[in-house]
């Protein structure tokens, strides 16, 4: 069996006509959507994710604002940057890019960030929001994951999926998405014996690990469909996931390329809920 292709460019491309058709639209009525990016310190990979973010805003009409800080911002200093950012009218979507220096808890940033412009969904209210099945902003790499899912007819409900990694931006929230999809979900983490078993059952197998090729074909079921959220740079400076691609793809009904999987999705969610939130502020006018 050769595996289908989750083409995360191509459906993004989609959604993202589709937004800059709404953002024309509220725009017509007087709104553009902001987003705010803050980046701190000179992390190579954050960099390139928020140029991707900045650009990604142009192409669909979204305005923005970057904020590059040195690695030395004081925690205090970025807490009075996100407050302005709470009072600024023209910025419905505020974006701290994660991973912060050592010397700034991510934690009090993250709350620090007005809910409803918490377009990330990393605020313990959202999150809260999510748990309860209520959710505000859906965080943007699992949200893609589903969208991606959807988009390609893939049917969720009753079959067995099986998540490898437990954080609280990837796994834990994609996990409760398939939940709430009516799946029946595992959620695998280091700690977890005899994990090529547990994932030889999954009709769904999502990996978010950070380990390069971990999943190799022995561990997957023949016709499953496996999403490879990670993203990790070997030595030679190219690009792979957590799945051994080559292997499994002969293996799987369907699967993500890394790159052009969920990377290109999780963009496109962050556009999607910067729109929602300046929807929902000019509902509020
Ligand atoms: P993370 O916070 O480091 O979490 C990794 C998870 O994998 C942890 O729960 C860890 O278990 C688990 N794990 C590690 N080694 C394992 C093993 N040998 N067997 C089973 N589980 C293992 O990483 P993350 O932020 O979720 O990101 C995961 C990957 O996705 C990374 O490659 C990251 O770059 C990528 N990513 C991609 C996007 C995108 O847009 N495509 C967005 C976000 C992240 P413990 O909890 O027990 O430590």
């Amino acid at each position: 069996m050769t595996a289908k292709i989750l083409d995360g460019k191509s459906i993004s491309e989609e959604i993202k006509n589709a937004i800059k058709f709404e953002v024309g639209r509220l725009k017509g009525k007087g709104v553009t959507p902001g987003l705010a990016v803050v980046l701190v310190g000179d992390n190579p990979a954050s960099k390139v994710y928020v140029k991707n973010k900045q650009k990604a805003c142009e192409n669909v009409g979204i305005y923005s604002e970057e904020y590059k800080l040195p690695e030395s911002t004081s925690q205090e200093e970025l807490l009075t940057i996100v407050d302005r950012l709470n009072k600024n009218s023209k910025i419905h979507g505020i974006l701290v890019q994660l991973p912060l220096p050592k010397h700034i808890n991510s934690d009090t940033i993250l709350k620090a960030i007005n809910p409803s412009k918490d377009v990330d969904g990393f605020h313990p209210y959202n999150v809260g929001m999510l748990m309860i099945g209520e959710p505000v902003f859906i965080p943007c790499t699992p949200y893609g994951v589903m969208k991606m899912v959807e988009h390609s007819g893939i049917a969720v409900e009753g079959k067995t999926a099986v998540v490898v990694g437990r954080s609280n931006i990837v796994g834990k929230p994609v996990a409760l998405l398939l939940m709430q999809k009516n799946a029946t979900v595992t959620i695998c983490h280091s700690k977890t014996k005899d994990l090529a078993e547990v994932c030889k059952n999954a009709d769904i197998l999502i990996a978010a690990i950070g380990k390069p090729k971990m999943i190799r074909a022995d561990m997957v079921k023949e016709g499953a469909v496996v999403i490879d959220v990670g993203i990790n740079r070997l030595s030679d400076g190219s690009l792979v996931g957590d799945v051994d691609y080559e292997e499994v793809s002969k293996k799987a009904g369907w699967i993500t390329p890394v790159p052009g999987g969920v990377g290109p999705m999780t963009i496109t969610m962050l556009l999607n809920n910067t729109l929602e939130a300046a929807r929902k502020s000019a509902e509020g006018l």
